[in-house]
């Protein structure tokens, strides 16, 4: 199965992504994860991605579209998977076709979810981290059974430095100009599964798998 989980900020689709390779058992590819993961490591690659990352900015279409070709020219990939964030800009879409082409491998399904901006601000304003596993709670919405303590490993929980109303704000602004057209993209190559993301977790990742069609 071979995926695209596109959407705006806040709107589940690292939620969902843990339950949908899970269940397809496919690799996750998270150009935002990849990111955070080269700033903690302090990679060149890092400090540049930083300087938007922190502005709400996307990372320039260069860096990101060689990071995500790497990524897929790996072994894991052969039998599929789900990439979580990425395209996030038609020139991206534009970069992942041709370079599809050149593995020929073909895209099975994106799966647009969809959240009205009010939500998503409440979403990623109240998003905790693990800092050690990077498994995602909510305050409110998805709450750890301890407080600041991840319960998949037990690692502190932190919030991303890009979780402010101020930034979550911008970066939906980005997302309406340069994400968006990318729904009418897929859309019009007959791929796009559009999903309501307002519902709870569990029903969304319901609805997702329905769409998929294979149980
Ligand atoms: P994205 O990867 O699209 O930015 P996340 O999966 O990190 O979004 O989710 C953003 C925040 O919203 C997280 O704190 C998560 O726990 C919470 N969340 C995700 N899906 C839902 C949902 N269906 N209902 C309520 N809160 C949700
Ligand atoms: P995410 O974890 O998907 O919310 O991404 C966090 C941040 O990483 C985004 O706000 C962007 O600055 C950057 N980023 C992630 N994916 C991309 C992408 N496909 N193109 C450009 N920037 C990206």
């Amino acid at each position: 199965m071979r995926l695209i989980l596109l959407g705006p900020p806040g709107a589940g689709k690292g939620t969902q992504a843990v339950n949908i390779v899970k269940k397809y058992n496919i690799p996750h590819i998270s150009t935002g994860d990849m990111f955070r993961k080269n700033i903690k490591e302090g990679t060149d690659l890092g400090v540049k991605a930083k300087e938007y990352i922190d502005k709400g900015l996307l990372v320039p279409d260069e860096l990101t579209v060689a990071i995500v070709k790497d990524r897929l020219s790996e072994k894991d990939c052969q039998e599929g998977f789900l990439l979580d964030g990425f395209p996030r800009t038609v020139n991206q879409a534009d970069a992942l076709d041709t370079e599809l082409k050149n593995l020929s491998y073909e895209l099975d399904h994106v799966i647009n979810i969809d959240v009205e901006k009010e939500e998503l601000i409440d979403r990623a304003v109240g998003r905790r981290v693990c800092k050690d596993c990077g498994a995602t709670y909510h305050i409110k919405f998805n709450p750890p059974k301890k407080e600041n303590m991840c319960d998949v490993c037990g690692g502190e929980l932190i919030q991303r430095k890009d979780d402010t109303v101020e930034t979550v704000t911008k970066r939906i602004e980005v997302y309406l100009e340069q994400t968006e057209p990318l729904i009418d993209y897929y859309g019009k190559k007959g791929i796009l599964i559009n999903i309501d993301g307002k519902q709870d977790i569990d029903k969304v990742f319901e609805d997702i798998v329905a769409s998929l069609g294979r149980e």
